[in-house]
């Protein structure tokens, strides 16, 4: 479908992505009014960040997440309020709840994988209806329950979601904003004053073509998900902490070695796995699910890392 779409690059694209929201409308149950597609779910985060936050309206979401929050409320000159996660690194809704400004939470979280359930969604939603919360929901399809089914009865929620990861499109850029159709006007106003043509035709075909074939998503995912809980048995096996993920990734730890160790042990075999510094977050590492090989590999390299670990 973008072979044939790049036949016709000399036109500009459709500005409205009509038959690519609408194939979006139809997979969610929403309508096209409910829908924004955007240059992957990043320009429609910054969108929300241009939209609703501003001096008096702080940008606030917990301390350990998506890191490009920061970096829209800095490009955007608006204020943010990071509020720390629980000991047990799951979302402290009550104190997200007593801030001022406009809620930006991932979920699943990154880089946890940690899932905040959907009646804790909606109560955040539900605290005050004048506030706007925006869920971003980049990692749903691994396991996780989407707040999409709230958007018919709260108009103060924006929910996100992107063909990155779970539709294997992040080279394309696609993403979307689903809302009530008054916050996807504003946002819509965003675009129409910066990018109108923001899908390329390409991009547009490309995801037709995917949301046509469902199913294959769906086996995917699944997919995913098998070679996830295969991941985490060996690592706990092996002695590893492991937190509950709903995502393509997993937050791992060993009581016997630190983050950063595993983290350069693991490079100099020629496996990279994402360590973050801080020092909540220093003795894990994130380790992205690939393929089933890939992670058998991964399995025996950190077998024989930590028995060597044990001989010093
Ligand atoms: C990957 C990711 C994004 C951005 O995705 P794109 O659609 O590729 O821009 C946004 N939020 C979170 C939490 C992500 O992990």
């Amino acid at each position: 479908m973008a072979a044939e779409a790049a036949k016709k690059l000399m036109l500009y694209p459709d500005p409205e992505c009509r038959a690519l929201t609408e194939a979006l409308a139809d997979r969610l149950s929403l309508k096209y009014e409910n829908l924004l597609v955007t240059n992957g779910s990043d320009e429609i985060l910054n969108f929300a960040f241009m939209a609703f936050c501003d001096a008096d309206t702080p940008a606030v979401f917990p301390d350990i997440t998506y890191g490009f929050y920061k970096v829209f409320a800095d490009l955007n000159c608006v204020p943010y309020k990071e509020v720390p996660l629980k000991d047990d690194f799951t979302v402290d809704v009550d104190a997200l709840i007593k801030q001022k400004g406009t809620i930006f939470i991932a979920n699943p979280n990154a880089p946890t994988g940690l899932e905040l359930p959907l009646s804790e969604i909606e109560r955040i939603v539900a605290s005050d209806k004048d506030r706007i919360v925006l869920v971003d929901e980049a990692y749903v399809d691994f396991g996780g329950e989407s707040a999409t089914v709230l958007i018919s009865k709260y108009d103060n929620l924006i929910v996100t979601q992107t063909f990155s990861k779970s539709r294997s499109m992040a080279g394309a850029r696609l993403g979307f904003g689903a809302a009530c159709p008054e916050i996807i006007a504003d946002l819509n106003t965003v675009k129409y004053s910066t990018n109108p043509y923001n899908i390329n035709s390409m991009t547009m075909a490309a995801g037709q073509g995917v949301l046509a074939d469902d199913e294959y998503t769906k086996e995917n995912c699944k997919k995913i998900i098998k070679t996830r809980e295969y991941t985490i048995t060996e690592l706990k096996k092996l002695g590893f902490g492991v937190l509950d993920s709903k995502t393509n990734f997993v937050f791992a730890k060993h009581p016997d070695m630190s983050g950063e160790k595993i983290y350069s042990k693991l490079r100099e075999n020629g496996i990279l796995v994402r360590h973050f510094g801080s020092a909540r977050l220093c003795e894990y590492n994130r380790i992205t699910i690939g393929a089933y090989e890939e992670m058998q590999t991964l399995i025996e390299t950190l077998r024989r890392i930590l028995n060597e670990n044990c001989k010093d």
